[in-house]
């Protein structure tokens, strides 16, 4: 069995569905997040550094030229681009605000479609009524939504304060499924308390929610955050290499075939990474992964419906 058949990767489905491998461009849209600014809660999720925006371009709508872009590695092979606004909570502005930026990126010759990351509470009737419009405007451009849900846990939920409960996030996919928007979910593996069986949950959960693709992503601690207040003060440990990769694992073989595996680690900015350092190996991590894949025999979705 070829290796990249482990599981969905995120460029052999771009190469089925759009004929090429397609990169995304991280977007800075100004936005805020209303887990900081007080309408939901103040200080954001115990992990978060700004919204994950650290390489994010500045976008205020204007026409985008790759060569400005120094950060993107040049492919050799074809590929095509993704807008994506990344920074903060990317449908927390006013709907004239959103629908200027989503048309504007819409329009760019560069970009074959949008990937906004937000939370599922900004997502009511008005922004669901955007991205409706925009869908029909632009029916030759993909919209996808990518919502940080983490955990399914409670106590976990409450800890990182993520500042919504489950059936908000079981809703919001519900609207974007009606309305035809593909959902990507990030989930967070080696958050404090956790059990491998309580990650094991949110990943069956998510096979229940008929979502289109995952982030399977590391706790990373960043300088600057409230996470890295209490690691110092010795109350979060970080996942060892192998722990991680033992339970990343996991969660491949238990997780729908169907849904696309966009990333296997985690993706913080280097600069400010405190822990784990050996997530900075990124090319190392993922040979580890897939050995592990390799010796344990594991395909995605191996275990999906066996249990549970
Ligand atoms: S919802 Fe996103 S942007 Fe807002 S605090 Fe949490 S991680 Fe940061």
């Amino acid at each position: 069995m070829k290796e990249m058949e482990r599981y969905t990767t995120f460029p052999e489905y771009c190469r089925k569905t759009f004929g090429h491998k397609l990169f995304r461009i991280a977007l800075d849209a100004g936005m805020t997040c209303p887990n900081r600014d007080g309408t939901k809660g103040y200080g954001g999720c115990i992990f978060c550094a700004g919204g994950s925006g650290d390489f994010a371009v500045r976008y205020e709508g204007q026409k985008l030229d790759l060569s400005v872009l120094k950060y993107i590695h040049h492919p050799e092979e074809p590929a095509g681009y993704i807008a994506y606004f990344q920074a903060y909570t990317n449908t927390y502005a006013p709907t004239e605000r959103l629908e200027y930026l989503f048309t504007s990126a819409l329009q760019d010759p560069l970009f074959e479609g949008i990937s906004i990351a937000t939370r599922p509470d900004c997502l009511d009737e008005e922004v669901l009524c955007v991205l409706q419009k925009l869908k029909q405007t632009y029916p030759e451009k993909f919209i996808w939504i990518e919502l940080g849900l983490q955990s399914i846990h409670e106590d976990s939920v409450v800890w990182m304060r993520r500042g919504y409960p489950l059936d908000v996030f079981d809703k919001a996919v519900q609207e974007l499924k009606k309305l035809d928007i593909p959902v990507i979910v990030h989930v967070i593996l080696g958050l404090p308390g956790e059990t491998p069986q309580m990650v094991l949950e949110t990943i069956r959960y998510l096979n229940r929610t008929g979502i289109q693709g995952i982030k399977l992503q590391l706790l990373q601690i960043l300088e600057g955050t409230d996470l890295a207040e209490e690691y110092r003060k010795g109350k979060v440990r970080e996942l060892s290499e192998e722990e991680y990769i033992s339970l990343l694992t996991a969660c491949v073989a238990e997780l729908d075939p169907q849904i696309v595996i966009h990333r296997l680690t985690g993706d913080g900015n280097p600069k400010i990474l405190l822990a784990p350092l050996w997530s900075l190996n990124k090319r190392q991590v993922l040979n580890h992964i897939m050995q592990e894949l390799k010796t344990q025999n594991i395909v995605q979705g191996y275990r999906y419906g066996t249990s549970g």
